[in-house]
């Protein structure tokens, strides 16, 4: 399948319609299925279960919200690529380790690379932002 061939789900809202509802054309039996999920006038989904199942309901409610949710998952994606951008532009312009993301500290120990007297550490004030870069960095 091509990306032109990929198919797009139904538009939203979806909404739950349960057994009462029920106008008695088909689409599967209320004492099976006893919650629909309708959307753009279509029975998309049936949910198997027991009239009393909670579970049953709740697991219509969440597909139900599907068009939701992708519409916030979409956004969340942009707005994580933007937060990335600026954090990884903020930790470049950091003014205690002037972007280096290395500090130093003079100790007994000598670090490698460090001038006598010196540790080489990581920036206090960029650090835990560099290791949100390292973690999520790559998922623009
Ligand atoms: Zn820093």
């Amino acid at each position: 399948m091509t990306a032109e061939q990929r198919s797009e789900p139904t538009p939203g809202p979806w909404n739950v319609q349960g057994a009462a509802e029920f106008d008695g054309e088909g689409y599967g039996q209320p004492d099976i299925a006893p919650f629909r999920i309708i959307g753009n006038g279509w029975v998309l989904a049936s949910v198997i279960g027991d009239v009393s199942d909670i579970n049953a309901e709740a697991n219509a409610r969440l597909i139900a919200a599907a068009p939701e949710t992708a519409a916030q998952r979409d956004r969340l994606e942009v707005a994580n690529v933007e937060l990335l951008d600026a954090l990884t532009k903020a930790v470049g312009l950091c003014s205690y380790c002037d972007g280096t993301g290395k500090a130093y500290t003079h100790e007994d120990e000598m670090a490698v690379g460090c001038s006598p007297g010196q540790s080489e550490i990581p920036c206090a004030a960029c650090e835990e932002p560099r290791a949100v870069l390292a973690k999520h960095g790559d998922q623009s």
